[in-house]
């Protein structure tokens, strides 16, 4: 990322650029389904090291890989799957990032059966300072260091910081009601 702000970034770019369209459309936006709250993590973890433009140009390659991000059938990944998942030019072939999300999904599917879903779970949670969400998301998934759980949780609307206030987005973001805003 250059020295300026994602918003800043992102206004400049062409509409149909793949940073433009998410900026305008996917980050910071409240998001309310487990699988789609699942597979932002997803595609935040295999970011790690890599360019974020780069796992949005792939975005489309790690649903079709990844079972449209449906946590309960990723969570009965096989050896079959990751040898399919190493295999697949369409993703980020990386041993630790698929077994820490194969990992994950079934870490989910058990917070799915006690609290009722991944979301209730999260919400239970809020607020949270990011620290303790670090510490949580620490103690509870593999390969979710600082810097992914901080970009997770403004991505999907946890914490604040998405977009600035002066950004053109800012309002509508806003109006999806991002549990940051909900205190
Ligand atoms: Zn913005």
């Amino acid at each position: 990322m250059p020295d300026i702000s994602y918003c800043e970034f992102a206004n400049g770019l062409p509409l149909k650029n793949v940073d433009r369209i998410h900026h305008d459309t996917v980050h910071g936006f409240a998001v309310h389904d487990d699988n789609e709250l699942f597979g932002r993590l997803i595609l935040e973890i295999n970011q790690a090291g890599l360019n974020w433009t780069l796992i949005l140009k792939k975005e489309a390659g790690f649903r079709r890989a990844y079972d449209g991000f449906e946590v309960g059938r990723i969570a009965l990944y096989g050896d079959s799957d990751r040898l399919r998942l190493l295999a697949d030019a369409g993703i980020v072939r990386n041993r630790r990032k698929i077994e820490a999300i194969i990992h994950n999904a079934g870490v989910v599917m058990a917070l799915k059966q006690k609290h009722g879903s991944f979301k209730a779970w999260l919400d239970g949670h809020h607020p949270l300072e990011l620290p303790s969400w670090i510490k949580l998301f620490k103690t509870t998934f593999r390969f979710t260091g600082p810097e992914i759980v901080n970009e997770w949780l403004m991505s999907t609307g946890y914490i604040e910081g998405a977009h600035k206030p002066g950004c053109p987005v800012y309002k509508r973001v806003i109006a999806s009601r991002p549990m940051w805003l909900m205190r």
